[in-house]
């Protein structure tokens, strides 16, 4: 694996993957790699001659200064996942190589994909700031494929539209959720969960699997699912900021299931905050 950190030192190692017309993966995180960034990293190393993985703590998308802070950083085994995993560009630029002095753009998407649920929880910046970042970080490696996570799923569908809108001629590819045995979804933030903090989160896979179990049963109506699925949280001593059935292509609220549909949950646990769905097809 190389490792850069410029824009200057991407572009001169990429030159020679361009010119042998190979095709270039990019798997964006902000690092602490688990099993899931691992999942993203082996289909890009399936699909791809060249996988670049970016490693970046994009400031811009935090709205909470402490999240921000307390976000966990462990380069040295970051590094040893990557190459383990095949990445042949290991692209961990510095916050002021991403944003320099005097940087003045915002790629904004409006409407109800960004303004629902994470949109609302974290507030406008927080998608402004992941469109900003990906936008940027698609301008520079210019890749063929990048790989996004279905956990993060509103994020999947806002990427999309991003794609879309300005034809950014990219292939994003989504990966299905890794989850630990007992169900609960692979997040780098499960680190910082108490052994007693960690049960109560398994409220939050398990409410969607019961809600998920219902829908395989027959149950259409959201508010019955939702009902479900509260349950389950409740059991747990979990309270949801939301708990929610979503058009999986608009990620507005329905009241009724009749095409792809997508059950969403977000919760603080011990002030860890959480989010995790499943798709409902
Ligand atoms: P992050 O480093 O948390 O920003 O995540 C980087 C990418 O990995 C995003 O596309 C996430 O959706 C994806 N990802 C994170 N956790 C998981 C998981 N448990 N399963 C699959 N993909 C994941």
């Amino acid at each position: 694996v190389i490792v850069v950190r410029t824009l200057a030192e991407l572009r001169a190692t990429l030159a020679a993957a361009r010119l042998g017309r190979r095709s270039v993966g990019l798997v964006p995180t902000m690092g602490a790699l688990h099993t899931g960034h691992r999942r993203l990293i082996e289909q890009a190393v399936a699909q791809n001659d060249v996988v670049v993985l970016s490693v970046f703590v994009n400031p811009t998308q935090f709205d909470d200064p402490a999240d921000l802070a307390a976000y966990p950083r462990t380069q040295e085994a970051d590094l040893a996942l990557a190459e383990a995993a095949g990445v042949s560009v290991y692209f961990a630029p510095a916050p002021d190589e991403v944003y320099p002095p005097g940087f003045r753009t915002t790629v904004a998407l409006r409407g109800p994909i960004v303004d629902g649920f994470e949109g609302a929880q974290r507030g406008a910046g927080h998608f402004n700031g992941v469109t900003t970042v990906v936008t940027k970080l698609l301008s520079m490696v210019r890749p063929d494929r990048a790989y996004f996570g279905e956990k993060d799923a509103q994020q999947l569908r806002v990427v999309r539209a991003l794609v879309a809108d300005l034809n950014l001629g990219v292939d994003i590819v989504p990966v299905a959720t890794v989850r630990e045995p007992d169900g609960l979804a692979l997040s780098s933030r499960n680190g910082r969960l108490t052994v007693a903090d960690r049960e109560r989160a398994l409220g939050l896979s398990r409410c969607l699997f019961t809600a998920r179990a219902a829908f395989e049963s027959g149950v259409r109506d959201s508010e019955g699912l939702v009902r479900v699925g509260a349950r389950v949280l409740a059991e747990h001593g979990v309270e949801p900021e939301y708990l929610a059935v979503v058009d999986g292509s608009s990620f507005e609220p329905v009241d009724r299931i009749d095409g792809e549909a997508v059950l969403v949950v977000a919760a603080t646990v011990g002030g860890t905050r959480l989010i995790d769905n499943v798709p409902l097809r």
